[in-house]
């Protein structure tokens, strides 16, 4: 699973009982018990109805006794699942005799006829008719022409354990089956489910039926059904279909997109020693969806396909997204945890790989550049909760996982690193792992018990925080280092009076590398205490630069004061992102230090990789001159949008003749939709006259993702305008944010942008009142928003709309 806002966490993770420390969590602790193991499933669909969010449903369960007199079945059925008759297995596939059960909320309890032994196999099968809470297991979306356009769809969403809302089964992660998925669709459509399809056929009464089968084991969160009009696109690797399912008006937009795949499987495959172990890869579009899921087989992905312009500002969708959706079908779908508090293991690999993809592609630069996000993510979501990743609903799952593995990787090498990955995926092959698993692979495969290392990086949380100074003495030739770590450990205990903890202390080898005159003094030196004294001999002349942890092999922060001109020099000459990263920071902070000024213009223009050269242009906002203004100037011919874009916001400060010529052809002839949004940006400020006709012509450009409307809202925002609000208005149709602004407008006591807003209260497009409500419930006050929501209810067109508005009203009111 990948939700495009971290904030979406919660939605992974199974209800908590106790909090408990992370190392008794992270085995099989959580694991849910059971007295059977489900064998196969046959779920059989038909009769969708999209007003009702309706179906009918048979399922076929094949299962067998793990313990002896075995005489009734317990199953997780949801309370809206109306079973209407359970059978036993008759000759022929027919019923046999009926079953009886009982039905309590989302438990179904089936009896047997007679008890059976310990390993024998019994067979029944349900009916129901099945009713939807829309959203909870299944999602029926209707038909919409205006953007986002999408066709009427339903697609299903079954992590963590949302799968029994649409067809009884074992809805915990601790069981594997195999499957099939039967669906009757209308005229027009299409199923997609996972496996390889078995059936496809088309009935007298014009609806179509699609079978799918999926052979090998997996856990049944990983179930899914896609229904939607969708044309297929095909690709293939080594024999393996890969297919790519998404609207009739996307279909141009989806191989650029998708067509990335078969090499990404792969260089997967090449890396983790196991050849993409499944009968197909579906990637599938769907509307209204939170980024991706990894369905075993068939992923399911939201509808946002990049146009050709947008792939000029590195899309998240295929930067990130498709890789790590991938990814998820050997760590996750092969191998899947054991319980909810080892989900880092599906997370922690899925976030992981795509930068493995990518250094496979680019080398260092890019691996370095997909971590060096990762780590930015990391520290936000450490700020607001700091946990350790083998936890029980740990936040930290996603980059601190992705972030430790390619600590592991980088402190075992490449060779050792995939060898224990390897073995992790074949122990566990088609079965369950605990994070103690993990560490048992590397351990056979390299025969380095890491136990420290599970301790202090995956059991407990938190990083070090380093202070460190240099001394250079030259009658002895010696630079002496002091190593501090600084980090406290202030977490609070839970109701249970237990607590998460964070190592006073790391251990951890790294690199210090001292530039001298006469060529680089390196030392290698093991950090075992909280304080340390580092002494390194053989420095005959004074250090030009002292870099601590060469290569950034720790997750950490840092602070080390050094002279400028040490920071200048291992700039121009450190090849770690991070580690130039951390130095621009450093050097941003000078501000009336000229050489500090000059090595981050050198940067800007001249860093052999993209993302150095723009750290530098930011860095480069908190000075000003006109060799600043210049660099800038120049960095607007730079290869990299990304840069560009920096550069054009940059210039927003300087406003003369020449800057705005530049800023304003950026404006009208950038491909980039980035660089266009940040030219807008700066054309506020440089133009001010012009602003109202700049902010008119960025509320009705087109771009991925609405990258130019969001500037122009930007503007509007920053500057109350409240000239253009009919405009605004007309926005909430088609753009996503128009209402926010709206909203904030109103907020700030504009009768006239309230009136407007509370209009698309009734719209008759789903898509809008959706808007306009979290629009409502994110920035209006409460009183006002309760009495706009009341207002609305009295103008509903129908039942459905005067629904939704008493659900808004009950939720302001909690
Ligand atoms: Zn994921």
């Amino acid at each position: 699973m990948r939700p495009r806002l971290m904030l979406l966490l919660a939605l992974v993770t199974a209800p908590l009982s106790a909090q408990s420390n992370a190392e008794r969590m992270a085995n099989d602790r959580y694991s849910r018990s059971h007295d059977y193991d489900l064998i196969h499933e046959r779920i059989v669909l038909d009769r969708f109805n999209w007003d009702s969010t309706t179906l009918r449903g048979r399922v076929s369960v094949t299962l067998r006794a793990l313990r002896p007199a075995f005489d009734s079945v317990v199953l997780d059925a949801g309370a809206l699942l109306e079973i209407g008759s359970v059978h036993a297995a008759g000759v022929n596939g027919r019923n046999g005799v009926a079953l009886a059960f009982s039905h309590v909320r989302d438990t179904l309890v089936v009896r047997l006829p007679r008890a059976v032994a310990l390993g024998d196999t019994v067979r029944f099968t349900i009916d129901y008719a099945g009713k939807i809470d829309n959203g909870r297991g299944l999602t029926f979306i209707e038909a919409d022409s205006l953007p986002p356009r999408r066709p009427r769809q339903l697609w299903s969403q079954g992590e963590g354990d949302n799968n029994h809302l649409w067809f009884p089964t074992y809805d915990f992660p601790n069981d594997r089956m195999t499957w099939e998925v039967e669906a009757t669709v209308p005229r027009g459509f299409t199923a997609v489910s996972n496996g390889r399809l078995a059936l496809d056929r088309l009935n007298r009464d014009g609806t179509r039926t699609m079978g799918w089968r999926q052979d090998k084991p997996a856990v049944s969160y990983l179930v899914s059904l896609i229904v939607a009009p969708l044309v297929k696109l095909t690709d293939r690797w080594k024999g393996v279909p890969v297919d790519y399912y998404v609207y009739g008006h996307d279909s141009a937009l989806a191989r650029p997109l998708f067509g990335v795949t078969p090499d990404m499987i792969d260089v997967y495959s090449r890396l983790t020693g196991v050849p993409y172990p499944w009968a197909q890869y579906a990637q599938t579009t769907v509307a209204d969806f939170f980024g991706g899921m990894e369905n075993v087989s068939a992923t399911t992905l939201v509808d946002w396909l990049p146009d050709p312009k947008a792939y000029a500002d590195r899309p998240w969708y295929q930067h990130i997204l498709i890789p790590h959706e991938l990814a998820h079908q050997w760590f996750g779908d092969y191998v899947t945890t054991a319980n909810w508090a080892n989900i880092w293991l599906n997370e922690g690999f899925a976030e992981f790989m795509p930068g493995q993809y990518w250094a496979a592609k680019g080398g260092r630069h890019f691996e370095e550049d997909y971590y060096l996000d990762e780590y930015d993510e990391f520290l936000q979501i450490d700020a607001r909760r700091r946990m350790p990743v083998a936890a029980l609903n740990s936040v930290n799952i996603y980059p601190r996982g992705a972030l430790i593995l390619r600590m592991l990787k980088q402190y075992l090498g490449e060779a050792r690193f995939w060898a224990g990955v390897h073995r992790y995926l074949a122990d566990h092959a088609l079965g369950v792992a605990t994070t103690d698993d993990l560490r048992q692979a590397f351990l056979a495969a390299t025969g380095e018990n890491l136990d420290w290392f599970w301790d202090q990086w995956i059991y407990q949380a938190g990083f070090p925080d380093f202070a460190v100074t240099a001394a250079w003495d030259s009658s002895l030739s010696l630079v002496t280092l002091n190593v501090r770590q600084t980090q406290v450990d202030t977490l609070p205990a839970d109701s249970a009076g237990l607590r998460f903890t964070v190592p006073s202390a790391f251990r951890m080898p790294l690199a210090v590398r001292i530039g001298t005159a006469g060529g680089d003094v390196i030392s290698r030196v093991d950090l075992t205490e909280r304080e340390q004294v580092i002494h390194i001999a053989g420095v005959p002349s004074a250090p030009t630069m002292v870099v601590f942890d060469e290569d950034n092999t720790i997750l950490k922060t840092l602070v080390f004061d050094q002279p400028t001109s040490w920071l200048a020099t291992q700039l121009e000459r450190d090849p770690t992102l991070w580690n130039r990263w951390w130095i621009i920071g450093q050097l941003s902070r000078r501000k009336t230090d000229a050489a500090a000024r000059a090595a981050l213009i050198t940067a800007a223009l001249d860093a052999d990789y993209f993302r150095t050269r723009q750290q530098a242009i930011q860095a480069l906002a908190e000075f000003s001159g006109s060799p600043v203004r210049d660099a800038l100037l120049a960095a607007m011919a730079d290869t990299s949008a990304a840069v560009r874009a920096s550069a054009a916001e940059g210039l927003g400060a300087y406003a003369d003749p020449a800057v705005i010529e530049v800023v304003r052809k950026a404006w009208r002839d950038e491909q980039s939709y980035a660089v266009r949004a940040a030219a807008l940006g700066s054309l506020l400020q440089l133009e001010p006259a012009s602003a109202p006709a700049y902010l008119e012509a960025g509320l009705r450009a087109r771009s991925y993702r609405d990258a130019i409307v969001d500037a122009a809202l930007r503007g509007i925002a920053q500057r109350g305008d409240t000239t253009m609000l009919d405009l605004l208005s007309g926005a909430v149709e088609t753009t996503e944010n128009a209402g926010f602004v709206l909203a904030g407008l109103a907020a700030r006591g504009n009768a006239r942008a309230l009136t407007l807003l509370a209009d698309h209260l009734v719209s008759p497009r789903i898509v809008v009142r959706r808007r306009v409500l979290r629009a409502f419930q994110a920035v209006l006050p409460a009183a006002l928003a309760r009495e706009q929501l009341t207002a609305g209810l009295a103008r509903a067109p129908d039942d459905a709309v005067r629904a939704e508005l008493r659900v808004a009203l009950e939720r302001l009111r909690q």
